[in-house]
């Protein structure tokens, strides 16, 4: 199959491509290199079944192709605040060029949804009926109701255009190569207290997240793509943390005498997040198989192996 990632060159987007590229399919990665970067995609590059497009998914593109997975879009609140308006335009104008591009071509499309469709929950844990709790004016609104009306827009190409759809509301996710200046909790943490400087929890660090390994979050994605169910469907790890938690689990595994530092809590911090798989169980034989610990261990090895690289560089 001629399969197109978009935001490939990205974290969980350059994942799945090693595991597409493994099933011996065709590969397009469109990225616009804003948090993505050609380095996780390196390997295959010269391959003849694969095919890199620097394009930015605000502006149509004309290509041939049987699937979409569609994960356009900065995913840590650092970088999709940036520029909320980009964020904004990324996923409903990015979104519509994608889903009229799997219009014209009959493609199955893949929407890369989010458990921030959920906002800060008054349901605990969250199941596909929740409706949300989303502040429609905060500063995650550019993300969160931008994946909203992304799952609007697929469901409207669906009912109005008969597209294929599937929609996978991605909870936390973490693992090998996440940006070491992302800003998300985990590779915050593991860089801090690599570098030996205090860890920064918001707040009291009460709030929880459920974290999912990259690895079994892209087998999820692919079991949906390639299953009959349009979904939503909630893939993440059920296993629910405190910050604090987390981040004296990282303290533990890299560096004990790293202290532990409280900052505010940003606007709008959902107080806390859990999936209910029962969806995914079911429906795609699908639960993640990687603990915590574990899928840490492979994060903190691969950021201490870049961080060292880095530092070796800037000495030599
Ligand atoms: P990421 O930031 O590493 O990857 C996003 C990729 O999209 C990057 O390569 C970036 O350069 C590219 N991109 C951004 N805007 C673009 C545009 N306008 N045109 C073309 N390319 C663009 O993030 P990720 O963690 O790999 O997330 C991938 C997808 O999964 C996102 O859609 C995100 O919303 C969703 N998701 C991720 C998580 C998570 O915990 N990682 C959780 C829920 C949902
Ligand atoms: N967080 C933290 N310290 C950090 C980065 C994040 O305490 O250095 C907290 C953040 O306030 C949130 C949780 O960790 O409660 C997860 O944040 P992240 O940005 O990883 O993801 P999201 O909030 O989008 O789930």
């Amino acid at each position: 199959m001629r399969i197109l990632v978009t935001g490939g060159a990205g974290f969980i987007g350059s994942h799945l491509i090693d595991r597409l590229m493994e099933q011996g399919h065709e590969v397009i990665c469109l990225d616009n290199f804003y948090t993505g970067h050609k380095r996780n995609i390196l390997k295959w590059l010269d391959k003849p079944y694969f095919e890199l497009i620097r394009h930015d998914i605000t502006e149509p593109i004309r290509l041939e192709v049987d699937q979409i997975y569609h994960l356009a879009c900065p995913a840590s609140p650092v970088h999709y605040q940036f520029n909320p308006i980009k964020t904004v335009k990324t996923n409903v104008m990015g979104t519509m060029n994608m889903l009229g591009l799997a219009k014209r071509v009959k493609a199955r499309f893949l929407l890369a949804s989010t458990s921030e469709v959920y906002g800060d929950p008054e349901e605990h844990p969250q199941t596909e009926e929740y409706r949300g709790n989303v502040n429609t004016i905060g500063i995650r609104s550019c993300y969160d109701e931008g994946k909203r009306i992304a799952e609007t827009l697929s469901f409207d190409y669906h009912r109005e255009n008969n597209v294929e759809i599937r929609v996978a509301r991605i909870f936390n996710t973490y693992g090998p190569r996440m940006l070491e200046n992302d800003g998300r909790v985990v590779s915050n943490f593991i860089v801090q207290s690599l570098r030996g400087i205090p860890l920064t929890v918001y707040g009291t660090g009460s709030q929880t997240r459920s974290f999912c390994y990259v690895s079994d979050l892209v087998e999820g994605l692919m079991r949906l793509m390639n299953g009959d169910r349009t979904g939503p469907i909630n893939l993440g790890n059920p296993d629910e943390y405190t910050i604090l938690q987390l981040a004296q689990k990282i303290q533990q595994m890299v560096n004990p005498n790293v202290e532990i530092k409280y900052e505010p809590l940003p606007q709008d911090d959902p107080r806390k997040r859990q999936p209910d798989i029962t969806k995914a169980k079911t429906w795609l034989g699908w639960q993640p198989t990687i603990p915590l610990e574990a899928g840490l261990k492979l994060t903190i090895e691969d950021f201490r192996a870049r961080i060292e690289n880095s530092e070796a560089s800037t000495i030599g």
